[in-house]
């Protein structure tokens, strides 16, 4: 009786505890950047959290990404870091440099993009917005690790399908982009935008520092935005010759439509984290590789241009 009772208890141990240890360290596609983010998290726990307002001399430049694994190095980098929420937005506000510098995690997607973006532009009143972190190559000659400074981004599921009738199938190459909606100084309206340009300032620093750091394989390239994942690879070639576009991502356009509300200079950059088109399997850790070069950009922009 009592060898039962112990097998019976062994075996629950068995059954119970390690599986909870197998689960939490299982790395998935879905869950791999959660993981690595874990250490950034129990980081930005420790940062003093801000009292009252913020308040700067100078502008801040405002840096962006989704995820902790792509917001970490830049927080680490931070001098003297101050944490502020707003609607569970997490900012860490400090200098780079001897500059001022504010991060936001965004969160993943759209609709975050944008509405922390627009917090970020009223609590801060940044000078200069770089949007940057993880992408899919839509370039089969792209790898993973690879940097795409953008020329533009694209919105590219704003779209509007041609009609065909009921049973003829569904046939996404069919249309014509419409584009989202921003503020158009000269009109003093809201138009709809179909691509939104990188400031040419941030764009000929960065590309600067990618003829000057040879250590980064960066090209320039065309960022497409949606709160899609595509897998289709017959879908992402159409893109890809139509519209050039070279990376897929979830933020870049949204947050730029944001930033020309606000007629703020603007820049996406991302690195490769995977690629369908050549069978590049996803590796969200490839986001420090990004942040270390948009930290030099930084750290150019703030000496050839805000510091002149
Ligand atoms: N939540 C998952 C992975 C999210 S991937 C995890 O934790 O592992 C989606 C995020 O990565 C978005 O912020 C998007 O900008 C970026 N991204 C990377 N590769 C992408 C792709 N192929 N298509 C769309 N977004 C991609």
């Amino acid at each position: 009786m009592k060898k039962f009772f112990a097998l019976l208890i062994a075996a629950l141990v068995l059954v119970t505890a390690p599986v909870h240890a197998e689960i939490s360290t299982v790395k998935t596609a879905d869950n791999a950047a959660d993981i690595a983010g874990e250490s950034a998290e129990k980081f930005y726990a420790t940062l003093p959290k801000a009292k009252g307002d913020y308040k700067s001399r100078v502008r801040p430049i405002l840096l962006e990404g989704a995820m902790n694994t792509e917001t970490e190095i830049f927080v680490r980098a931070l001098k003297n870091p101050v944490v502020y929420k707003d609607l569970n937005y997490l900012f860490v506000a400090g200098t780079y440099k001897n500059y001022p510098v504010v991060v936001v995690r965004t969160e993943q997607g759209m609709a975050n993009a944008a509405a922390s973006t627009a917090l970020a532009i009223k609590k801060f009143n940044p000078i200069a917005v770089i949007n940057q972190g993880t992408a899919g190559g839509q370039d089969p000659a792209l790898k993973i690790g690879d940097i795409v400074i953008g020329t533009k981004s694209i919105p590219f599921l704003a779209i509007k399908t041609a009609h065909s009738p009921k049973g003829a199938g569904a046939d996404l190459t069919n249309q014509e982009i419409r584009g989202t909606y921003a503020y158009d100084v000269a009109s003093g309206k809201f138009q709809p935008y179909k691509e939104y340009f990188s400031d040419t300032t941030l764009f000929n620093i960065a590309f600067k520092v990618a003829n000057t750091h040879k250590n980064f394989n960066a090209v320039s390239g065309i960022i497409a935005s949606s709160d899609a994942w595509l897998n289709t690879i017959d879908y992402i070639y159409f893109l890809h010759e139509k519209y050039g576009t070279t990376c897929e991502e979830m933020e870049t356009a949204a947050a730029a439509q944001i930033c020309q509300n606000a007629d703020i200079p603007f820049i996406g950059i991302r690195v490769l984290s995977d690629n369908v088109t050549n069978n590049d399997k996803y590796i969200p850790e490839s986001a420090t590789i990004v942040q270390d070069f948009v930290l030099l950009v930084v750290e150019n922009y703030i000496h050839d241009i805000l510091k002149k």
